[in-house]
């Protein structure tokens, strides 16, 4: 299998170092389990939490997405409302941030790692590791 380019493994959640493993377990429609990580890259042996709390920083960008999600659907509330009250508001962000919230969380994560870890055409494949 070919190495993805930088935005098919973004978009694909492969391994930045490799660009070939999985990174999380399940799919993000996957309600219980769509935050699920592997420890370790299944093809380079990657490790993605490169520090104890690495993933707290994720928060910072997943911050962001609900900044955006809340001024987007603040936006198409306005547009489709004359004058609504403030509890419409109220209640279309909650459904859109709940609605969101999967992929948010799992793109914080990617961002963060993709942010830090630099990709490595030629990382070794290994055998097997556990964990
Ligand atoms: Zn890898």
């Amino acid at each position: 299998m070919n190495p993805s380019t930088f935005l098919q493994s973004f978009l694909k959640a492969k391994c930045p170092h490799c660009r070939q493993g999985e990174i999380y377990t399940h799919s993000p429609l996957n309600l219980t389990k769509f935050g699920a990580m592997h420890k370790h890259c299944a093809h380079c042996g990657y490790r993605y939490e490169i520090e104890p709390g690495f993933f707290f920083g994720a928060m910072y960008v997943s911050y962001a997405f609900q900044i955006a999600i809340l001024i987007g659907s603040g936006i198409l509330v306005s547009l489709f409302f004359k004058e609504p009250p403030i509890w419409v508001y109220v209640v279309t962000v909650a459904f859109f941030i709940v609605l969101t919230f999967p992929f948010s969380f799992r793109f914080s994560r990617l961002i963060w790692l993709y942010l830090f870890v630099n990709y490595e055409p030629n990382a070794p494949k290994i055998e097997k590791r556990k964990g």
